[in-house]
């Protein structure tokens, strides 16, 4: 029988399904693919769940030119309409999640919310609309409807 990788003289049948090193049942951690080792089992800081400053940049622009684009049509069809401002803040808000590759996170919230606010602001929507567009848009990115 093989030597367990972290004790001396113990043998084991155990091998860690990822690095396949032998390990005994001081070591191994029971996972939903089988048993790891410590090493294999320790959880790694995931790219994925964890927002870049590259996908806050997009977000943000993401949320600015959706925010100034359909503020501008807002001023132009209805004069700066609360209704349409709440729908350009949720439009907003989505666009900065997809931008920022589907985070629902505070950082990509918080960049949704300030992107619409200043987008629409932008396009002289007024600061009412802004402000409901940056509620609409933190609400869309947060709540997840989409
Ligand atoms: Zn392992
Ligand atoms: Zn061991």
């Amino acid at each position: 029988m093989p030597e367990c990788t972290f004790h001396r003289g113990v043998e084991t049948s155990v091998r860690c399904v990822e690095c396949e090193r032998p390990i005994c049942p001081r070591d191994f951690v029971p996972t939903p693919v089988g048993y790891k080792c410590p090493d294999c089992a320790r959880p790694l800081p995931s790219a994925r769940r964890v927002v870049k400053a590259r996908q806050l940049a997009l977000a943000a622009l993401a949320a600015v030119g959706v925010g100034a684009v359909g503020g501008l049509l807002i001023m132009m069809l209805a004069y700066g309409s609360w209704l349409l401002s709440i729908a350009l803040g949720l439009l907003t808000g989505e666009a900065a999640r997809r931008a920022s590759g589907g985070h629902r996170q505070g950082a990509v919230v918080a960049v949704a919310a300030a992107g619409a606010a200043i987008g629409i602001a932008l396009s002289g929507a007024g600061l009412l609309s802004a402000l409901i567009g940056a509620a609409a848009a933190a609400t869309s990115v947060s709540s997840g409807r989409w």
